[in-house]
Parts: C-alpha cells; sequence; structure tokens
C-alpha cells in the first residue's frame, strides 16, 4: 500500500473517530466505500440491535444465514475470502472489532475478478479494523447515556413516590413517565384485594383500564400472576377465545413487597413486538424500586380516609365535616356553618414561634369544643382555619354561638389574638349544595377579613368597615 492511501486512512480514521452517533458512524464508513471502491457492492452484517438506517445496506446478522464466510469472520474475527465464477467476483468479509467484541462483519464485492485484488484488501481491513474500534466507542457511549437516563428515571420516580403527595398526583405521575419512557399507549396499576381474588385498578392508570376491552387482559395477567410472580413479557399477544386483540405487546410485572403479592403494573402497545428486552429489564427494576414506596402511598391514603379526628387540634377531620354536612343536607330541614380563621396568625408564628401558634390553634379549638353541642361538628378545615357544622339550627342560633366563640377567644387566648367568621345557613326549601355552603361563608369570612377582622360576618350581608 503505497504512502497516498495511508494518508487516505488516516483522514477517514479521524472522520470515524469524530462522532459518537452510530448511525452517523455507518452513513461515513458507506460513503467512504463508495468514493473509493464506486464499482464495488457492499453490505454490513450487523450484530446490533439499534440502528436506524433503513436507506443503508445493512442486514441483521443472523447465526443460521446461509452464508458461511460472514459467520466464519464475525467467529473467529478474521478476514475471510470468497470468490465463485457465476457470476464472476470476489468477496471479502472483514470483522468490525471493537473493545468488547465483534459488532459485524463488512462484506465487499469486486466484480469481474477471481481473486481480490491485494492492495485493495489490505487497505479494506486496515478500515474496517478502525470502523470497528469507532463503533466501539459510540456503543460505549450510547450504552452509558442509556444507562444514565434509566438511572434518572428510576430516581426521579422513586423521589415522586416518597414525597407524600396524595396518591393520585403520584400514580399519574408514574403513569406519565412509563408512557414517555417506553413509549407505551395504556399503562395500568392494580392493587389485589386482601385473599388475591381481585385486582382493583388504581388511579392514574391510562383511561383504557377503566373500560370493559381492558378485562381480558387485566384477567389475563392477573390469573398469571396468582400462579406465579413471574414478570411477562409478551411480544404478539393473543388469546384463542379473543380472535383479534386490540394489543399485542404486553409487559407486565408484578408489585411485591416483603416476599408478598401487592399488585401488578400492565404495559401495552397495539403493534406487535413493540418492547425491547432491555425496556422490560428497566420496567422490572423501576417497579421493584418502586415497590414499597408505591404500597405506603396507598397505605397512607388508606389511613387518611379512616382518620376522622386532627391530630393537633382533636378536632374532626374536614372528610369528616363534609361528610356530615352531606348526610344533614340530605336528612334536615336547614343548618348552619361557619368558618373561622385567626387573625393575623402569621404574626403570631412570626413573634412567638410556630409551637406556641400550635398551642393557640389548640385554645381555639377548645373554645369551640366547649361551644357546641353534642350534634355540633367541629373541623380543622385546614391550617389555620377551623369550622362548624351545626345540623338543624337556624341562622339566627348558629350566629349566636359564632359570636359567643369570638367573644370567648379574644377574652382567653393567650397570647391575645382575635378570630374572624364568615356564617352561611340552608334550608330545604331553597336549592342548595354544600359547595355552594362553603362558598358562602368563605365570602362572608372575605367580608369579615376586610372589614377589620375580630367579627363575624352573614352571608349575603354587607358590612360597614370599622
Ligand atoms: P389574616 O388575618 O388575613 O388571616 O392573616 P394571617 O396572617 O392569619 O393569614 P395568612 O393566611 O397570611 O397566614 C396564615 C398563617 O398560618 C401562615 C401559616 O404559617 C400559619 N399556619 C397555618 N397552619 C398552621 C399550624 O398548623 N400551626 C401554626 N403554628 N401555624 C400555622
Ligand atoms: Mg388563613
Ligand atoms: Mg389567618
Amino acid at each position: 500500500m503505497d504512502a497516498e492511501k495511508y494518508k487516505k486512512l488516516f483522514q477517514i480514521s479521524e472522520r470515524l473517530h469524530s462522532t459518537l452517533n452510530v448511525d452517523i458512524l455507518l452513513g461515513e464508513l458507506f460513503v467512504t466505500l463508495k468514493e473509493e471502491y464506486p464499482d464495488y457492492s457492499y453490505c454490513l452484517f450487523l450484530s446490533l440491535e439499534s440502528y436506524n438506517h433503513s436507506d443503508l445496506p445493512i442486514l441483521e446478522l443472523e447465526y443460521d444465514s446461509e452464508n458461511m464466510a460472514v459467520i466464519t469472520a464475525y467467529e473467529s474475527g478474521e478476514i475471510q475470502f470468497e470468490s465463485s465464477d457465476l457470476p464472476r467476483h470476489a468477496a471479502l468479509y472483514a470483522p468490525l472489532k471493537g473493545t468488547s467484541g465483534v459488532y459485524g462483519v463488512m462484506q465487499v464485492i469486486a466484480p469481474d475478478v477471481t481473486e481480490f485484488p491485494a492492495g485493495e484488501a489490505e487497505f479494506i481491513m486496515l478500515l474496517s479494523e478502525c470502523a470497528g474500534r469507532a463503533l466501539g466507542n459510540a456503543q460505549i457511549h450510547q450504552q452509558s447515556k442509556k444507562t444514565i437516563s434509566d438511572l434518572q428515571l428510576i430516581n426521579k420516580t422513586s423521589h415522586q413516590l416518597n414525597s407524600n403527595q396524595p396518591l393520585i398526583e403520584t400514580m399519574t405521575f408514574m403513569s406519565e413517565q412509563i408512557k414517555s419512557s417506553f413509549e407505551a399507549q395504556e399503562v395500568g396499576f392494580f392493587l389485589f384485594t386482601k385473599n388475591q381474588l381481585k385486582a382493583k385498578v388504581l388511579p392514574g392508570s391510562t383511561p383504557f383500564f377503566f373500560t370493559q376491552q381492558a378485562r381480558i387482559y387485566i384477567d389475563y395477567i392477573k390469573g398469571k400472576f396468582q400462579q406465579n410472580n413471574e414478570p411477562l413479557f409478551i411480544g404478539d399477544f393473543n388469546l384463542p377465545s379473543y380472535p383479534s386483540t386490540a394489543f399485542h405487546s404486553v409487559m407486565a410485572v408484578p408489585v411485591v413487597v416483603s416476599k408478598k403479592l401487592k399488585g401488578f403494573s400492565i404495559i401495552m402497545h397495539p403493534d406487535p413486538f413493540y418492547f425491547t428486552f432491555d425496556a422490560f429489564k428497566l420496567l422490572q427494576s423501576l417497579v421493584h424500586h418502586s415497590s414499597l414506596a408505591l404500597t405506603n402511598a396507598l397505605l397512607r391514603n388508606q389511613l387518611e380516609k379512616l382518620v376522622i379526628t386532627d391530630h393537633l387540634t382533636k378536632l374532626y377531620s374536614r372528610k369528616f365535616l363534609d361528610e356530615k354536612i352531606q348526610q344533614s343536607m340530605d336528612k334536615d330541614e336547614e343548618g348552619t356553618f361557619i368558618i373561622m380563621d385567626i387573625d393575623n396568625f402569621k404574626e403570631i408564628n412570626d413573634t412567638y414561634g410556630h409551637q406556641i401558634g400550635d398551642l393557640i390553634l389548640v385554645q381555639v379549638a377548645n373554645i369551640i369544643k366547649g361551644n357546641i353541642r353534642q350534634s355540633g361538628i367541629g373541623a380543622r378545615w385546614g391550617g389555620e382555619e377551623l369550622a362548624i357544622y351545626l345540623p338543624a339550627i337556624p341562622l339566627e342560633t348558629g350566629v349566636m354561638i359564632a359570636q359567643r366563640i369570638l367573644n370567648k377567644v379574644s377574652e382567653s387566648s393567650d397570647p391575645h389574638i382575635t378570630i374572624s367568621c364568615g356564617v352561611s345557613y340552608w334550608k330545604r326549601e331553597f336549592q342548595d349544595s354544600y359547595e355552594y355552603l362553603f362558598k358562602r361563608a368563605d365570602e362572608a369570612l372575605y367580608r369579615a377579613k376586610h372589614t377589620g377582622k375580630n367579627k363575624v360576618v352573614i352571608q349575603g350581608d354587607t358590612v360597614m368597615a370599622g
């Protein structure tokens, strides 16, 4: 080989090593071959799974290939030659060798000769060595990028799961993450009942899973998991009893905590063989890392529902209050609702600290409890806002109670604070809803705040500042 050729090779090598993108690199390789040998024909047999060039002459390297020279070159890592008279041509098979093995074999065919020109063979061999090394680097780069993004996904997801967000938000987040990372069409989460007989669809699952059509998939997978905890990777889902299923690619992973099967996740796409095996492994590791946090989030959700009293004030929870008001609106003739908010509470916290602030909240709560009868419901509405519902109590009585509490708070709180109250009421003869009842009380409270605080304002009343 002459100096000119070596120079050429050096330039090509620079070009191939300047990119870390496998697709660009392969494109460059073919451009080089075309430039150097416009009369030859080429084909690349690759063992790599991930390349996107449909316009390049690239074939998948298959072990059962008829072409023994390809397999020999691939397995031995040595260049192979072959020739034939019909039609007359000589072929060369050069392995693409990189740091972590042989990636494929480059086939180059010279027409109208029975022996491959020796000088060209050497050039092509050196070219293939150089391409193999560049390909190895690009491969490693792409793999590490993928690994990093996989880890980021797992990290982000478990972070979200541990952040005590409401369950629905957490699950919706997970579902969105999986949808975008796996390019899935449907994502579902399911929770087994105690006896593992039924599987409940969890919020955050894509809407499809709440429909009747989803039953065949859910029931099939549920059945599999009832037998064993093996994750499922199905490339072409078909059931004899349902000849035309809409989703062919199905992956399902069990949620196991302390060796107990708690539920499972299903990911689907209409196209067959859509998900890669790498995606399947990533999904397993994602679900595995999320399992504990997921069941914790579920437990917390159930607990929140069970807890009907507020921990600090020992007043009822808002949820309990909501339920009681709805019940009362169904069966009683009337009722009064009071919402109260501590005036300038931020100042109290800033001056005395949060702990004293908490004690003030407890003081106000105790005054409320001491001034309502058995049937009245005092609740922590949220933060520093407290509420009272008085079933079957007319407005006048309700306002009296609110005023009495307001006075007591101002007289006895220590450090001294005041409260503002908004009062609303409903009567059977008028169409009403509990949302609207809240809204009217809230508006009245707003007016109390904006006209000087430390006062009771009734729904619909106009009040003067003072
Ligand atoms: P306003 O008279 O307009 O109600 O003024 P405010 O300062 O009370 O109102 P704002 O809504 O600006 O601030 C409410 C404060 O209540 C902020 C928050 O730190 C405090 N807070 C809410 N919940 C609690 C609690 O559980 N404990 C304590 N110590 N403070 C709380
Ligand atoms: Mg407030
Ligand atoms: Mg306040």
